[in-house]
């Protein structure tokens, strides 16, 4: 049997279809069990997996930017905001442009012909710590899937602060917890007696507790 190049569903005919299982999942060409994402039905087929397609990519990092190539799957829509890899970085799709020069938000890898990405090792999260009356504004770098909660502790030198708020675009978050990657910002409570200074809110590393404050503890 010659294998299909991609099989299409035989209940519906759509090329919409997810790998459950691989016979030989080393081999080139291989007996798999296939569901289609359109319909769901389960079906089995010889693949014959294409080779990985290599695009060109503009990375920015900070205010530079840099062209590289990046490899990817042949069969996977790529869509802003997904998650890719060079050589060096994790980065983060920030838009998509196809072969008519045209800006997308999702297209098959053989449709794209530039990807715009930025580097995403890590990320920035801006916090505001309230001072009595007096709010001043720093930042945090960590990884992007970092957890933040509501209730947990950080440190500016020797001063212990309470996030009491996390921002996201869409709400304000009183309790719970957000990713890095969906904060805007934190809002802070100075909880050690000494005031911090501005300068110190600017210039000082914020690091996180060890002791972390889980979700519904206090
Ligand atoms: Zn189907």
């Amino acid at each position: 049997m010659t294998p299909n190049p991609w099989p299409a569903c035989p209940n519906c005919g759509h090329e919409d279809v997810a790998i459950l299982h691989e016979a030989t999942p080393q081999a080139n060409v291989t007996d798999a069990t296939l569901e289609c994402r359109v319909c769901d039905h389960v079906f089995k087929d010889t693949i014959q997996k294409a080779q990985d397609v290599t695009l060109k990519a503009i990375v920015s990092e900070e205010d530079e930017s840099d062209v590289t190539r990046i490899t990817v799957p042949p069969h996977e829509p790529l869509h802003v905001g997904d998650e890719v890899y060079s050589e060096d970085h994790r980065l983060l799709v920030t838009s998509l442009e196809d072969q008519e020069d045209r800006r997308v938000d999702e297209a098959l890898p053989q449709d794209i012909k530039t990807l715009w990405c930025k580097v995403f090792d890590t990320v920035t999260v801006d916090i505001a710590i309230n001072q009595g009356h007096k709010t001043w504004t720093g930042e945090i770098t960590v990884k992007p899937e970092e957890d933040f909660y509501v209730g947990d502790r950080l440190m500016i030198k020797d001063r212990e602060v309470a996030v009491h708020a996390i921002k996201t675009p869409s709400d304000i978050h009183h309790e719970g917890s957000q990713q890095a990657r969906d904060i805007v910002r934190l809002y802070a409570k100075s909880v050690s007696g000494e005031p911090i200074t501005y300068k110190e809110v600017h210039r000082t590393e914020i690091h996180r507790r060890r002791r972390r404050f889980r979700e519904g503890s206090s």
